[in-house]
């Protein structure tokens, strides 16, 4: 812990807002787990905030999103030494920058999508390189909402597979915060989107949203419809973020040599693969991937940001926030996106 006291800064030290002498032993509230378990674990707490070091940005921030991969890590599926925060997507502006940043300056609208663990506070300091800027048309609530979720769909559309006009693709759990942007890039690209989903009502939004098809799985079977939707071609690829209940569904939607897009466990991870299954399927390609590995730096970042706000700001895509709740409220929020409850993006709205 800091001790607060007042302290004389030169100019290699961070630059502030407001004042250069300010006591830099700075407050937060903040969502901490000390141990792993159910939403109970999640406790609002208040935790010191030092002076932002060496590459690193201190944020105000405005709002803060809330992404599946965030209950992974409550439960320690995804282990973290604890206790530490949660959270990797959040908007805000610039209050503090430590040495040797140059991208982003004090009072710039920021907002990140693959920050280090400990979105889910009001106060933070990020590494700067995870920091882009965000355009003037796109709020502080709608950039918390996309980052994370809107960079994962551009990966796995323009880089992980890339998407050519025309072709038909599936992707699980099309009404939810990744799969409300999905169906409507993929509407911007002119491809076909087959989505499913739980229940009519949330099959009708994604299609609001611009799926071309959805399937209900409550009440018809995936495969089978997607081999009648393709007049039994199959897919090129399956975009699958609910792992382990639609594995096998998922391996049966692909035409042979067909990519397998494996990049979730909503359901629970995908365990023991028997490799010869690709081969008996078809002669399947799997991938696991993860959004750090395609967007490893901040050139790489603002690449992929830039064609995010392109379609936010002409209008292909439109943020959908179906939930928001104050940080105070993480428990709740979590149980609603576990419970899927929930529809489009959720976001933490902070005072
Ligand atoms: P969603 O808003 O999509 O919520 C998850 C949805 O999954 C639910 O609404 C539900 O939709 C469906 N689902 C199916 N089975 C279950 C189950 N057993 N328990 C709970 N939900 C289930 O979440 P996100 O948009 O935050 O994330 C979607 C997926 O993408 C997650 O698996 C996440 O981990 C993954 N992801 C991966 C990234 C990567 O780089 N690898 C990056 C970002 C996200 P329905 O009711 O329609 O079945």
């Amino acid at each position: 812990m800091r001790s607060a006291g007042r302290r004389h800064y030169t100019s290699r030290f961070p630059l502030y807002l407001s004042n250069m002498e300010a006591d830099l032993s700075k407050q937060a509230k903040a969502i901490r787990i000390e141990s792993h378990g159910g939403p109970e674990v999640l406790k609002l707490t208040t935790v010191d905030v030092a002076e932002p070091g060496t590459g690193e940005v201190m944020i105000r921030q405005k709002a803060a999103g809330l992404n599946f991969i965030d209950i992974y890590f409550r439960t320690g599926l995804y282990p973290h030494a604890l206790p530490h925060g949660l959270g990797f997507e959040a908007a805000g502006d610039v209050v503090a920058v430590g040495e040797g940043v140059t991208h982003v300056k004090v009072g710039d609208r920021v907002a990140y999508g693959q920050s280090p663990i400990g979105a889910y506070a009001d106060l933070r300091n990020v590494p700067a390189a995870k920091v882009v800027k965000l355009p003037d048309a796109v709020s502080y609530e709608d950039a918390a909402a996309v980052m994370l979720k809107g960079l994962t769909v551009q990966y796995l559309f323009r880089q992980c597979y890339r998407l050519q006009e025309g072709e038909t693709v599936l992707f699980h759990a099309a009404a939810g915060g990744v799969g409300l942007i999905a169906c409507q890039w993929a509407k911007a690209l002119g491809v076909k989107l087959i989505g499913t989903a739980s229940s009519a009502e949330k099959c009708a939004i994604a299609k609001e949203h611009g799926a071309w098809e959805m399937i209900d799985y409550s009440r018809e079977n995936v495969a089978e419809r997607v081999k009648e939707l393709t007049g039994g071609a199959k897919l090129p690829v399956v975009y699958d973020g609910v792992g382990k209940d639609t594995w096998m569904t998922s391996l049966d939607c692909l035409k042979p040599r067909g990519l397998m897009v494996s990049f979730g466990n909503a359901s629970g991870p995908v365990e023991g693969v028997d490799l010869a299954l690709l081969n008996n399927k078809g002669s399947l390609f799997v991938t696991r991937p993860k959004l750090a590995d395609y967007v490893p730096t901040q050139q790489d970042m603002q690449a992929a940001a830039d064609e995010l706000f392109g379609l936010i700001v002409d209008g292909r895509i439109k943020v959908m926030i179906g939930q928001r709740f104050p940080l105070q409220e993480a428990a709740q929020a979590q149980e609603a996106l576990a419970a899927r409850k929930t529809t489009g993006a959720t976001i933490f709205t902070i005072e």
